[in-house]
């Protein structure tokens, strides 16, 4: 693309939101001049979504631009830091004014949503794919990493598990029946915790969202830490709609290795754990106590009975064969 390039950023992408605080210049230069404030950190992060890869291509444009910001202010949400600003990498096969009106549709009104600012970016021909860079910021020294965790930790998750694994089986489901529609919705906009993650400053040890299932993703956590984990499968929190839509097993099987949730996993050390129970209780956080950081290695889930779950995946790996 080169002609038309000008004309398909200045009509869907350059001039969408009002002015901004900390941004200087941005989109139409070589790069985009932003300010954080003095005392702050920036968190930066990148997602490639590959159309057939992380979403089916032939899914609604809209709902394309919304999932493609959200998994990203996800990333800002488990550092505990506030969205600002991204740039948007965009690969288009072919440059569809429909296409093109309803992605940026999805794209800013998911930006609208967590006040983030399109500052820039890169449109090319190719094969579908969309590549969001998230710009945040967080006080200094208070973001929320993966290797706090301590062993005695209690360990969370916020909303409920299970979601985006069971919207993303019935992609192609089209009843419009409502548990089935809120699975769908929970697949195409998961809800980037951020709020959550503001509040957990100075709280949870350690923090991480989880895209690949909780399992993997605690295990991240675990790794950076040099801790164990146990949990509980009972106390998995699932949505009324996923407990209406699968059998228990199937839902605790997503919960644990299905993906796509975007919820964050924290853990608290126990000096802390009052006062996340008070959040909790008191409307402000939700969040479901759902196990235990120990010494060792490795993620164990244990059922009602004791036993340890064997569970068949643990999270998408690209390059596993
Ligand atoms: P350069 O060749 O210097 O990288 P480009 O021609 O690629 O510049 O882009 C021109 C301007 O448009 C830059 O400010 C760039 O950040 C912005 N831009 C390009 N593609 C997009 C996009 N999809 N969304 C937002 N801004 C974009
Ligand atoms: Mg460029």
């Amino acid at each position: 693309m080169s002609g038309c390039e000008f004309a398909l950023i200045e009509t869907f992408f350059a001039n969408r939101q009002g002015p901004a605080i900390g941004v200087r210049l941005g989109v139409g230069d070589d790069c985009a001049l932003l300010m954080p404030n003095p005392g702050e950190e920036l968190a930066v992060t990148t997602d490639t979504l590959v159309g057939g890869v992380h979403f089916p291509v032939d899914g609604p444009a809209e709902e394309i631009g919304q999932r493609a910001l959200r998994v990203n202010l996800s990333d800002l949400a488990a550092m505990g830091a506030t969205p600002r600003w991204f740039q948007l990498a965009l690969t288009l096969p072919i440059a569809d004014d429909g296409w093109l009106e309803a992605f940026s549709r999805g794209l800013f009104a998911a930006a609208q949503v967590h006040g983030a600012t399109l500052v820039g970016g890169d449109t090319t021909r190719g094969p579908l794919s969309v590549t969001i860079t998230a710009i945040g910021t967080v006080p200094a020294g208070q973001a929320l990493r993966r290797d706090g965790a301590k062993p005695g930790d209690h360990i969370y998750v916020t909303g409920a598990l299970g979601d985006g694994a069971a919207g993303l089986a019935m992609l192609t489901d089209r009843s419009e029946q409502a548990d089935a529609a809120y699975l769908r919705q929970r697949y195409w906009r998961p809800t980037p915790r951020v709020a959550e993650g503001e509040l957990l400053r100075g709280l949870a040890a350690a923090a991480i969202d989880i895209s690949d299932g909780l399992l993997a993703d605690l295990g991240h956590i675990a790794r950076r830490s040099r801790v164990g984990a146990r949990l509980h499968s009972g106390r998995l929190p699932v949505s009324g709609a996923l407990g209406r839509y699968a059998p228990r097993q199937q839902a605790i099987e997503w919960a644990l290795a299905g993906g796509d949730d975007y919820e964050l996993c924290f853990t608290v050390p126990p000096a802390r754990v009052d006062r996340v129970e008070e959040l909790a209780s008191s409307g402000q956080l939700t969040a479901t106590a759902i196990g235990w950081i120990i010494p060792g290695a490795g993620v164990a889930c244990r059922d009602e009975f004791g036993q340890d779950l064997k569970v068949r995946r643990d999270g998408y790996d690209h390059f596993k064969s």
